[in-house]
């Protein structure tokens, strides 16, 4: 029997030696690059989530003045500015995808100008 042998524990972990393994670290390590990287990518999704939602409710927000615009001056609005100078609107909303007031009116509905999917 060798002498690397009888020095070996119950654990297989050598009785004089007090730190760890390389293998131990590179699996700790692991772990936690596997653990942030959930993380990460949760937070992305949630941020990515709480935009789409913002967007949405800016767009409803426009829909409705919209359409109380309509019911009181009988023709819709040209734009934003037109909402918000009529005071249907207290300020134009700012899209949480771009930072800009980049909502349009067609037809009677609200649209974003951001260059991403617009919502129903
Ligand atoms: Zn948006």
């Amino acid at each position: 029997m060798s002498a690397y042998v009888r020095l070996r524990g119950k654990r297989g972990a050598l009785n004089n030696e007090h730190g760890f393994t390389l293998v131990e670290l590179l699996t700790v390590v692991f772990i936690i690059g596997i653990l942030l990287l959930i993380a990460t990518l949760i937070y992305t999704s949630s941020v990515s989530a709480s935009r789409r939602n913002t967007c949405k409710s800016n767009l409803r927000i426009i829909d409705g003045a919209i359409s109380v615009y309509e019911a009181r001056l009988e023709s819709p609005p040209a734009d934003i500015d037109a909402l918000t100078t009529a005071g249907f609107l207290r300020k134009a909303p700012v899209d949480p995808h771009t930072g800009k007031t980049d909502y349009s009116i067609v037809g009677g509905s609200a649209y974003s100008d951001g260059g991403h999917q617009d919502y129903p």
